[in-house]
Protein backbone atom coordinates (compact mmCIF):
# COMPACT_ATOMS: atom_id res chain seq x y z
CA UNK A 1 0.00 0.00 0.00
CA UNK A 2 1.17 3.72 -0.67
CA UNK A 3 1.96 5.62 2.00
CA UNK A 4 -0.38 8.70 2.12
CA UNK A 5 0.52 12.17 3.28
CA UNK A 6 -2.46 14.14 4.18
CA UNK A 7 -1.57 17.72 3.87
CA UNK A 8 -3.76 20.84 5.64
CA UNK A 9 -3.10 24.33 4.30
CA UNK A 10 -4.15 27.23 3.25
CA UNK A 11 -2.27 27.82 -0.15
CA UNK A 12 -2.89 23.95 -1.78
CA UNK A 13 -1.41 24.94 -4.99
CA UNK A 14 2.24 25.69 -3.73
CA UNK A 15 2.43 21.63 -3.86
CA UNK A 16 1.37 21.11 -7.34
CA UNK A 17 5.17 21.79 -9.02
CA UNK A 18 7.06 19.73 -6.45
CA UNK A 19 4.95 17.05 -6.75
CA UNK A 20 4.61 16.65 -10.49
CA UNK A 21 8.25 16.58 -11.17
CA UNK A 22 10.92 13.92 -10.96
CA UNK A 23 11.19 11.10 -8.56
CA UNK A 24 8.21 12.35 -6.69
CA UNK A 25 6.26 12.43 -9.69
CA UNK A 26 7.00 9.34 -10.01
CA UNK A 27 6.58 7.29 -6.52
CA UNK A 28 2.82 9.04 -6.97
CA UNK A 29 2.51 6.83 -10.24
CA UNK A 30 3.44 3.66 -9.15
CA UNK A 31 1.53 3.88 -6.28
CA UNK A 32 4.15 4.05 -3.51
CA UNK A 33 3.19 7.24 -2.17
CA UNK A 34 -0.28 9.47 -2.49
CA UNK A 35 -0.27 13.29 -1.23
CA UNK A 36 -4.21 14.48 0.02
CA UNK A 37 -4.01 18.34 -0.29
CA UNK A 38 -7.13 19.95 2.09
CA UNK A 39 -7.96 23.34 1.74
CA UNK A 40 -8.62 24.32 5.37
CA UNK A 41 -10.26 27.36 4.28
CA UNK A 42 -12.92 24.77 3.12
CA UNK A 43 -13.74 24.54 6.61
CA UNK A 44 -14.20 28.25 7.26
CA UNK A 45 -18.10 28.39 8.06
CA UNK A 46 -18.27 32.38 7.68
CA UNK A 47 -19.57 34.29 4.74
CA UNK A 48 -16.26 35.29 4.34
CA UNK A 49 -14.30 32.10 4.56
CA UNK A 50 -11.99 34.01 7.29
CA UNK A 51 -9.14 31.52 8.32
CA UNK A 52 -7.35 34.22 10.80
CA UNK A 53 -7.75 36.95 13.48
CA UNK A 54 -5.73 39.36 15.72
CA UNK A 55 -3.89 38.06 18.70
CA UNK A 56 -5.02 38.71 22.27
CA UNK A 57 -3.07 40.85 24.40
CA UNK A 58 -1.98 43.09 20.59
CA UNK A 59 0.82 42.75 18.87
CA UNK A 60 2.36 42.64 14.94
CA UNK A 61 0.46 39.92 12.77
CA UNK A 62 -2.40 37.83 12.49
CA UNK A 63 -3.22 34.23 14.40
CA UNK A 64 -4.87 31.60 12.61
CA UNK A 65 -8.35 30.80 14.07
CA UNK A 66 -9.26 27.57 15.93
CA UNK A 67 -12.67 26.57 14.66
CA UNK A 68 -11.37 25.92 10.73
CA UNK A 69 -7.99 24.65 11.21
CA UNK A 70 -9.49 22.35 14.11
CA UNK A 71 -12.74 21.36 11.41
CA UNK A 72 -10.25 20.35 9.09
CA UNK A 73 -7.82 18.11 11.06
CA UNK A 74 -10.66 16.04 12.22
CA UNK A 75 -12.25 15.79 9.10
CA UNK A 76 -8.63 14.64 7.84
CA UNK A 77 -8.91 12.04 10.59
CA UNK A 78 -12.10 10.50 10.11
CA UNK A 79 -10.94 9.80 6.40
CA UNK A 80 -10.01 6.54 6.10
CA UNK A 81 -7.98 5.55 3.21
CA UNK A 82 -9.20 2.61 0.77
CA UNK A 83 -5.49 0.80 1.16
CA UNK A 84 -5.61 1.31 5.19
CA UNK A 85 -9.36 0.77 6.01
CA UNK A 86 -11.40 1.20 9.33
CA UNK A 87 -8.86 -0.44 11.39
CA UNK A 88 -5.84 1.74 10.51
CA UNK A 89 -3.96 3.43 13.87
CA UNK A 90 -4.26 6.85 14.28
CA UNK A 91 -1.88 9.19 11.72
CA UNK A 92 0.51 10.98 13.90
CA UNK A 93 -1.25 15.04 13.57
CA UNK A 94 2.18 17.31 12.40
CA UNK A 95 2.28 20.92 13.00
CA UNK A 96 5.42 22.11 10.73
CA UNK A 97 6.44 25.46 13.28
CA UNK A 98 9.97 26.95 13.52
CA UNK A 99 9.73 26.01 17.27
CA UNK A 100 9.45 22.76 17.08
CA UNK A 101 11.63 19.54 17.33
CA UNK A 102 14.30 20.23 14.65
CA UNK A 103 14.11 18.01 11.84
CA UNK A 104 16.71 15.13 11.11
CA UNK A 105 17.15 12.08 8.83
CA UNK A 106 16.70 10.01 11.88
CA UNK A 107 13.33 11.65 12.31
CA UNK A 108 12.71 11.17 8.64
CA UNK A 109 13.65 7.78 8.63
CA UNK A 110 10.88 7.39 11.60
CA UNK A 111 8.02 8.60 9.61
CA UNK A 112 8.97 6.53 6.89
CA UNK A 113 7.70 3.66 8.51
CA UNK A 114 4.16 5.19 9.26
CA UNK A 115 1.58 4.51 6.71
CA UNK A 116 0.05 7.60 7.25
CA UNK A 117 0.99 11.30 8.05
CA UNK A 118 -0.96 14.73 8.33
CA UNK A 119 0.95 17.37 8.29
CA UNK A 120 -0.39 21.27 9.21
CA UNK A 121 1.29 23.67 7.51
CA UNK A 122 0.57 27.42 9.39
CA UNK A 123 0.61 30.67 8.19
CA UNK A 124 0.63 34.80 9.28
CA UNK A 125 2.29 34.45 13.01
CA UNK A 126 1.13 30.70 13.43
CA UNK A 127 -1.68 28.63 14.94
CA UNK A 128 -3.61 29.44 18.04
CA UNK A 129 -1.84 27.53 20.99
CA UNK A 130 -5.34 25.79 21.95
CA UNK A 131 -5.42 23.97 19.07
CA UNK A 132 -1.73 22.85 19.17
CA UNK A 133 -2.88 21.37 22.52
CA UNK A 134 -5.76 19.86 21.96
CA UNK A 135 -4.82 18.38 18.38
CA UNK A 136 -1.29 18.52 17.25
CA UNK A 137 0.97 15.08 18.08
CA UNK A 138 4.17 16.11 17.15
CA UNK A 139 5.93 19.75 15.90
CA UNK A 140 8.74 19.83 13.33
CA UNK A 141 11.10 22.86 12.50
CA UNK A 142 13.21 22.37 9.68
CA UNK A 143 16.08 25.17 10.77
CA UNK A 144 16.72 27.92 12.64
CA UNK A 145 14.87 30.06 10.46
CA UNK A 146 11.55 31.71 9.60
CA UNK A 147 9.83 31.39 6.16
CA UNK A 148 6.05 32.94 5.40
CA UNK A 149 4.27 29.54 5.70
CA UNK A 150 4.69 25.89 6.78
CA UNK A 151 3.87 24.60 2.63
CA UNK A 152 7.66 24.79 2.03
CA UNK A 153 8.41 22.94 5.05
CA UNK A 154 5.82 20.29 4.73
CA UNK A 155 6.89 19.56 1.31
CA UNK A 156 10.95 19.39 3.00
CA UNK A 157 9.16 16.80 5.44
CA UNK A 158 7.27 14.84 2.46
CA UNK A 159 10.37 14.94 -0.08
CA UNK A 160 13.18 13.37 2.36
CA UNK A 161 10.34 10.94 4.08
CA UNK A 162 9.21 10.24 0.64
CA UNK A 163 12.52 9.25 -1.04
CA UNK A 164 12.83 6.38 2.23
CA UNK A 165 9.76 4.69 1.14
CA UNK A 166 10.50 1.39 0.14
CA UNK A 167 10.95 1.36 -3.94
CA UNK A 168 11.34 5.06 -4.30
CA UNK A 169 14.81 5.33 -4.95
CA UNK A 170 17.07 2.16 -4.79
CA UNK A 171 18.09 0.65 -1.24
CA UNK A 172 21.33 1.58 -1.39
CA UNK A 173 21.86 5.15 -2.73
CA UNK A 174 19.45 5.31 0.58
CA UNK A 175 22.07 3.53 2.71
CA UNK A 176 25.54 5.33 1.95
CA UNK A 177 24.68 9.17 1.98
CA UNK A 178 24.75 11.88 4.43
CA UNK A 179 23.81 11.47 7.96
CA UNK A 180 22.43 7.56 7.30
CA UNK A 181 25.34 6.73 9.66
CA UNK A 182 25.89 10.08 11.24
CA UNK A 183 28.30 10.92 8.88
CA UNK A 184 28.64 13.16 5.55
CA UNK A 185 28.96 11.71 2.50
CA UNK A 186 32.42 11.35 0.00
CA UNK A 187 32.95 13.40 -2.67
CA UNK A 188 31.20 11.86 -6.13
CA UNK A 189 32.64 11.92 -9.36
CA UNK A 190 31.28 11.23 -12.98
CA UNK A 191 32.92 10.87 -16.51
CA UNK A 192 35.02 12.41 -18.15
CA UNK A 193 38.15 11.53 -15.86
CA UNK A 194 39.68 14.52 -16.73
CA UNK A 195 37.66 17.77 -16.97
CA UNK A 196 38.97 20.90 -17.31
CA UNK A 197 42.73 19.98 -16.37
CA UNK A 198 41.41 18.00 -13.03
CA UNK A 199 41.82 14.54 -12.33
CA UNK A 200 39.20 12.22 -10.60
CA UNK A 201 41.14 10.40 -7.83
CA UNK A 202 43.21 7.64 -9.32
CA UNK A 203 42.00 4.72 -6.43
CA UNK A 204 38.59 5.26 -8.42
CA UNK A 205 39.43 4.15 -11.57
CA UNK A 206 41.83 1.32 -9.94
CA UNK A 207 39.13 -1.12 -9.94
CA UNK A 208 40.16 -2.13 -6.32
CA UNK A 209 37.06 -2.35 -4.42
CA UNK A 210 38.81 -2.32 -1.02
CA UNK A 211 40.68 0.78 -1.51
CA UNK A 212 37.68 2.35 -3.03
CA UNK A 213 35.18 1.54 0.54
CA UNK A 214 38.72 2.53 2.60
CA UNK A 215 39.52 5.77 0.78
CA UNK A 216 35.24 6.51 0.58
CA UNK A 217 35.30 6.02 4.09
CA UNK A 218 38.20 8.50 4.87
CA UNK A 219 36.96 10.83 2.97
CA UNK A 220 33.55 10.74 4.88
CA UNK A 221 35.61 11.14 8.17
CA UNK A 222 37.92 13.94 7.21
CA UNK A 223 35.12 15.61 5.81
CA UNK A 224 33.04 15.31 8.63
CA UNK A 225 35.85 16.51 10.96
CA UNK A 226 36.35 19.76 8.90
CA UNK A 227 32.46 20.80 8.29
CA UNK A 228 30.51 18.82 11.29
CA UNK A 229 32.29 18.30 13.86
CA UNK A 230 29.52 18.07 16.35
CA UNK A 231 28.22 15.50 13.99
CA UNK A 232 31.65 13.49 14.19
CA UNK A 233 31.31 13.40 18.19
CA UNK A 234 27.95 11.17 17.85
CA UNK A 235 29.16 9.27 14.98
CA UNK A 236 29.93 5.20 15.29
CA UNK A 237 33.37 4.61 14.91
CA UNK A 238 35.73 1.70 14.14
CA UNK A 239 39.33 1.79 15.88
CA UNK A 240 40.91 1.94 12.20
CA UNK A 241 38.16 5.32 11.92
CA UNK A 242 40.10 6.57 14.84
CA UNK A 243 43.52 5.77 14.15
CA UNK A 244 42.68 7.71 10.92
CA UNK A 245 41.75 10.58 12.30
CA UNK A 246 44.57 10.62 14.22
CA UNK A 247 46.84 11.46 11.53
N1 LIG B 1 5.45 33.67 14.75
C1 LIG B 1 6.08 32.42 14.46
C2 LIG B 1 7.31 32.27 15.30
O1 LIG B 1 7.95 33.28 15.61
O2 LIG B 1 7.66 31.12 15.64
C3 LIG B 1 6.48 32.35 12.98
C4 LIG B 1 5.32 32.06 12.09
S1 LIG B 1 5.82 31.82 10.41
C5 LIG B 1 5.86 33.47 9.80
C6 LIG B 1 4.36 31.17 9.66
C7 LIG B 1 4.32 29.66 9.57
O3 LIG B 1 5.39 29.23 8.75
C8 LIG B 1 4.45 28.88 10.85
O4 LIG B 1 3.22 28.74 11.50
C9 LIG B 1 4.98 27.54 10.38
O5 LIG B 1 3.92 26.69 9.96
C10 LIG B 1 5.79 27.92 9.14
N2 LIG B 1 7.24 27.95 9.40
C11 LIG B 1 8.03 29.04 9.37
N3 LIG B 1 9.31 28.73 9.62
C12 LIG B 1 9.35 27.39 9.78
C13 LIG B 1 10.40 26.46 10.07
N4 LIG B 1 11.66 26.85 10.23
N5 LIG B 1 10.07 25.16 10.17
C14 LIG B 1 8.79 24.74 10.03
N6 LIG B 1 7.76 25.58 9.76
C15 LIG B 1 8.02 26.88 9.64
Amino acid sequence: AAMRFDVLTLFPGMFTGPLSESILKRAIQAGRISVVLHDIRAYATDRHRTTDDAPYGGGAGMVMKPEPLAACIRAVLAMTDNDTGESAPKPPVILMTPDGEPFTQRIAAELATCPRLVLVCGRYEGVDERVRAALIDRELSIGDYVLTGGELAAMVVIDAVARLVPGVIDAESAAEESFSDGLLEYPQYTRPAVWEGREVPPVLVSGHHGEVAQWRRRERLRRTLERRPDLLARAVLTDADRAYLRT
